[in-house]
């Protein structure tokens, strides 16, 4: 199945673009550019070029035998994200969105960020086309990814903090609408995950695409057919979507998205947008959304600064409806115990945002006979968390 975008960016009810009048032009002249580019074989080239040699693409996929046989069932299979230049998928979609900034003639780009890995991936590609960056980051997410903030600024981007509300991803996206809205002409708003406005959801998940065309291709060509299994974390929903796009058609894979139950299902302790959500609009497009009495976003949490985000792409939402993808969960604990076991079986250090995806599947992989096959986005690596983790552990360990 396909999700239909209608053509005012609407996947069935979920989608739109909800923003002040100065932004509908401004949207409308990004879909048009990017409409028109999608098609340009020069434009094609340059975003291959800089995938191939800068990102370092394809990205393998990797057979965790070790991790495998320890569980004792299913066959787990990892798409190598992790190994991409920057560490994780992002970089697929800077590099997309800069080359059609530059397109545009646009020669100021701003971003907000969560962990800090949007801004990083941003920061870079945009040293690499010699463009002004500013990124708009939580100051509470500034503190709790100091290395990111000083990577960025190493890059020459200038890292503004967001001060209201919980000084999180939510705040810097509101802080980077405004900064938008004040100079839309002149600046290219490079948004990290397949939400927002319309054409947003659409352009990140095209960028994204490329995880799951090369990991079908990579798995027929290892195993001889498709997996039974495919699993990612979801944020904002931008690596899902991309590894997911690949296998929407094929009915008899089963697509599985794990957003975090955090420390436990209180509101505030977690951020299972689809799965305790109700349809709400903010940030500019309608979805599933974590809210309060007032109907404003809820305040969110999971011990992986990448996915406390209080809503979701709206492609997701319309994916859940239509019963194409299964929405489920994994808690710190459970994302911390997958950290911890892959890095011990395979030696291979995961982010804790794809823990959450692995959680998943070594919990589903024993209920499995050792010919199925899951398939895990593994979105990044963990290096980035390996302080944070170090405290935790220091600490005591984690509820939930
Ligand atoms: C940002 C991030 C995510 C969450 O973002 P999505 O848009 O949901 O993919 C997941 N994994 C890693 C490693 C990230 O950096």
């Amino acid at each position: 199945m396909t999700a239909t975008l209608s053509a005012d960016g609407f996947f069935g009810p979920y989608g739109g673009q909800f923003v002040p009048e100065q932004l509908r032009s401004v949207l409308s002249e990004l879909d048009q550019a990017f409409q028109s580019a999608k098609q340009d074989p020069e434009f094609l080239r340059d975003y291959s070029y800089y995938l191939n040699t800068y990102v370092g693409r394809p990205s393998p996929i990797y057979h965790c035998a070790n991790l495998s046989r320890r569980l004792g069932g299913a066959q787990i299979y990892l798409k190598r994200e992790d190994l991409n230049h920057l560490g994780a998928h992002k970089v697929n979609n800077t590099i997309g969105q800069i080359l059609l900034a530059r397109r545009m003639g646009k020669k100021k780009i701003i971003a907000e960020t969560g962990a800090g890995q949007h801004g990083v991936a941003t920061a870079a590609t945009a040293a690499l086309m010699d463009m002004e960056c500013t990124i708009y980051m939580g100051e509470e997410d500034i503190r709790r990814q100091e290395l990111n903030v000083f990577r960025m600024q190493m890059m020459g981007a200038t890292v503004v903090p967001a001060t209201s509300g919980q000084r999180t991803l939510k705040e810097a996206v509101d802080e980077a609408i405004n900064a938008w809205v004040l100079d839309a002409d002149n600046t290219f708003y490079l948004l990290g995950s397949a939400v927002g406005p319309h054409p947003y959801p659409s352009m990140v998940r095209h960028f994204q695409e490329i995880i799951g065309s090369e990991a079908r291709a990579q798995i027929q060509e290892e195993a001889k057919r498709l997996p039974d299994h495919v699993i990612a974390c979801v944020g904002g929903g931008s690596n899902a979507i991309g590894i997911f796009s690949a296998f929407l058609n094929d009915s008899e894979v089963v697509l599985e998205g794990v957003e975090p139950s955090g420390r436990g299902l209180e509101c505030g302790e977690h951020a299972a947008t689809l799965t305790l959500g109700q349809p709400g609009t903010m940030h500019g497009f309608h979805s599933y959304m974590l809210q309060d009495d007032a109907g404003e976003p809820a305040p969110v949490y999971s011990i992986s600064a990448g996915l406390d985000y209080p809503s979701v792409g709206p492609e997701h939402s319309f994916l859940k409806d239509a019963g194409r993808v299964s929405y489920v969960m994994a808690s710190d604990k459970q994302a911390l115990d997958a950290f911890f076991m892959l890095s011990k079986t395979e030696g291979i250090i995961p982010a804790l945002e794809s823990s959450h995806a692995l959680a998943r599947a070594i919990e589903l992989a024993p209920s499995q006979s050792p010919e199925a096959l899951i398939l895990v986005n593994l979105s990044g690596r963990g290096d980035k968390d390996v302080a944070e983790v170090k405290h935790i552990v220091e600490q005591g360990g984690c509820a939930g």
